[in-house]
C-alpha cells in the first residue's frame, strides 16, 4: 500500500513521501500529513529481537512507501552509526521507578539527532529521486537543539546549504556555542534579536514568498526544512517508540500488546505527534502525556480546548521548549477534525489574526487519550535533586520537566500503566541549569568547571559533543534583527 501526503490546508494537495520531504511546507502553508498510516507488518514479538536499525526499516519503510528497499537501507545505516555513544541508539534505562528512553546518544547530545541524522540522506535521496537540480537550502528556525543538529547533519553534504537563525538571548551557553564553532563550507549561523516564535515565523514567511522562491530558483537554489515541520523529521521519530516497546517486552516488563503510557517534553509538538502516529500503526500506547515548561499554552488547550498565545513569553531552563506556537498541533488539529481542511485553515487563521482559537465539543472529545501538564522552575530544580539524591542518575531540564509531570499524573489518576519518559538531552547539554539544581552554591563556577563538577557527580563520561567545543573556535557571530531574516539570507545567497 503506497503512502500519500496531503496538506493540512488543501486535501487536494498531494504529494508523495520523498516529494514531501524535499518541500518541506506545502505551497499554501500547511503542513503534510499521511493519507493513512498503514499497520506494522512484523509481530510486536518478532519486533523485540531486532536491533534498532532493523526496526527503524521495519517503520520507516510502512511510512515512506516511494523509497525502495536499497534506498531505506542505506539512509538508516548511513545515519545510525558509530555518530552514536551506544551501540543500542536508543537505550532505555529503568532509574528511579521510571523507563528513561535515552534519546541523547547522537553526535550533539539532544533528541533531535534522532531525526536530523537521517534526514541529509533522506533529503538527498529525494532530490535524486526526483531529478532536482537545484541545490538545496535548509532553512531552520532553532530554539538550541535542531540548529546543531541540522548543522551537524548537513555539514559539507553536496548540494546542500544550511542556514540556522537561532534567537541571541534565548539559547544555553553551550548551546550558542555549539552553533557559532560550527564548521563547513556551506554551514551558516545567525543570532536574532527576538525569540523562538520570532525566528519560526520569519522563517515560515521566506517560505511562502512566492517572490523569493522564483528568485532562488533563477539562481539554482530551493528551499527545504528541517524543522519537525518537515514529514522527514517526524518518521523517524515514529521508530524510538516502537523500539522502546519491545525492549519492554524484550526485557520481560510486558507482553506484547498490553499498553504503555508515554511522557514526552514539549514544545513544537514534534515529539510527541510521533509518539501518536506510532500508534495508529498498532503500537499500544494508552496515553499521551504531554509536558510543558512555564510557557504552558499546550496545557492550557488540553484544558480548556481553546490554544492562546497571547500570553507572556518566559524564558526557563528548558529553552528548546520555550514555544508559543507549536507547530505540529496543527496536524492533530487536522485530524481531529476529521481531515477537513476548511476547519484548519479557519483556525490557523484565526490563529495568525488573532492568536488564539477554539475547538469544537466534537473535536475536544477526540483528544481523550492526551493529558497535559507543566512544571515550575522550582519543580523542575527539585526533581533533578531528588532523583540525584535518591538514585545517583542526573537527567537534563527537559526530561526534568516531563518526570516531574509524570509524578503529577500518576498522583492525579493513580494511574499505574508501564510508562516510559522521552529523555531529550544530555545533562551535560544544559550543565550550568543541572548543577544549580543540584546546590546553587555551583553558580560562581565556569561552565567548563561545571562540566567536570558534573562528570565526577555523575560518573558519566564527558560527551565527545562538549570536549569538541572546550577550546573551538567562534565561525559564526552574525546577530540581526528578527525584520532582516530575509536580508541575510539573501546575503548569503547572493541574490
Ligand atoms: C526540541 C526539544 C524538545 C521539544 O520537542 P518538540 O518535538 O519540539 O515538542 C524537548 N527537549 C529537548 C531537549 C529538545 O531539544
Amino acid at each position: 500500500m503506497s503512502v500519500m501526503y496531503k496538506s493540512t490546508r488543501n486535501s487536494n494537495d498531494t504529494v508523495t513521501a520523498s516529494e514531501a520531504i524535499l518541500k518541506g511546507l506545502s505551497d499554501n502553508g500547511g503542513l503534510y500529513v499521511p493519507d493513512s498510516i498503514p499497520k506494522l507488518s512484523v509481530d510486536l514479538n518478532e519486533l523485540a529481537k531486532m536491533n534498532y536499525q532493523q526496526v527503524a526499516y521495519e517503520v520507516m519503510s510502512r511510512m515512506l512507501t516511494d523509497f525502495t528497499e536499497d534506498e531505506l537501507k542505506h539512509c538508516i545505516n548511513s545515519a545510525y552509526d558509530k555518530k552514536f555513544d551506544t551501540p543500542e541508539i536508543a537505550p532505555l534505562t529503568r532509574r528511579a521507578g521510571a523507563n528513561y528512553l535515552e534519546l541523547f546518544h547522537g553526535s550533539t547530545i539532544a533528541f533531535k539527532d534522532m531525526a536530523l541524522s537521517i534526514l541529509p540522506y533522506l533529503l538527498v535521496t529525494s532530490a535524486k529521486k526526483n531529478n532536482v537540480k537545484n541545490d538545496i537550502v535548509i532553512l531552520t528556525a532553532t530554539s538550541g537543539d535542531t540548529g546543531k543538529a541540522a548543522l551537524a547533519g548537513f555539514a559539507d553534504v553536496p548540494g546542500t546549504r544550511i542556514i540556522v537563525f537561532y534567537p541571541k538571548n534565548g539559547v544555553s551557553p553551550i548551546q550558542e556555542k555549539q552553533m557559532v564553532t560550527q564548521k563547513g563550507d556551506n554551514t551558516s549561523v545567525i543570532g536574532i534579536i527576538g525569540n523562538f516564535d520570532d525566528a519560526q515565523t520569519g522563517v515560515k514567511n521566506m517560505f511562502n514568498n512566492k517572490a523569493l522562491a522564483k528568485e532562488m530558483d533563477d539562481k539554482g537554489y530551493q528551499f527545504s526544512s528541517a524543522n519537525s515541520i518537515n514529514i522527514g523529521r517526524l518518521v523517524p521519530q515514529m521508530v524510538y517508540y516502537v523500539y522502546a516497546y519491545t525492549r519492554l517486552v524484550a526485557n520481560g516488563e510486558i507482553k506484547a500488546g498490553d499498553k504503555i503510557n508515554v511522557v514526552v517534553p514539549t514544545g513544537n509538538f514534534g515529539n510527541i505527534l510521533a509518539a501518536y502516529y506510532a500508534k495508529e500503526m498498532g503500537l499500544p500506547i494508552a496515553k499521551f502525556i504531554c509536558a510543558s515548561n512555564e510557557n504552558k499554552v499546550l496545557y492550557d488547550f488540553f484544558e480548556t480546548g481553546v490554544y492562546d498565545k497571547n500570553r507572556e513569553f518566559i524564558l526557563t531552563t528548558s529553552p528548546s521548549m520555550d514555544i508559543l506556537i507549536s507547530s505540529n498541533l496543527e496536524r492533530l488539529i487536522y485530524r481531529i477534525a476529521g481531515d477537513d481542511s476548511a476547519k484548519d485553515v479557519e483556525l490557523m487563521n484565526a490563529l495568525n489574526s488573532q492568536g488564539r482559537y477554539e475547538i469544537t465539543q466534537e473535536m475536544k472529545e477526540k483528544l481523550s487519550e492526551f493529558y497535559g501538564n507543566y512544571a515550575s522552575e522550582e519543580e523542575t530544580a527539585a526533581t533533578i535533586k531528588r532523583v540525584y539524591e535518591s538514585d545517583g542518575y542526573i537527567m537534563d531540564t527537559h526530561t526534568a520537566v516531563a518526570a516531574t509531570v509524570y509524578e503529577k499524573y500518576k498522583a492525579d489518576t493513580k494511574d499505574d500503566t508501564p510508562t516510559v519518559i522521552a529523555s531529550t538531552a544530555s545533562p551535560y547539554k544544559f550543565t550550568r541549569s543541572v548543577m544549580e539544581a543540584i546546590d546553587p552554591s555551583y553558580s560562581s563556577q565556569s561552565d567548563f568547571e561545571l562540566v567536570d563538577e558534573l562528570n565526577k557527580l555523575s560518573g558519566v563520561k564527558i560527551p565527545q559533543a562538549i570536549e569538541d567545543i572546550r577550546s573551538a573556535e567562534i565561525l559564526h557571530d552574525t546577530v540581526c534583527d528578527k525584520s532582516e531574516m530575509e536580508k541575510e539570507v539573501r546575503r548569503i545567497l547572493a541574490i
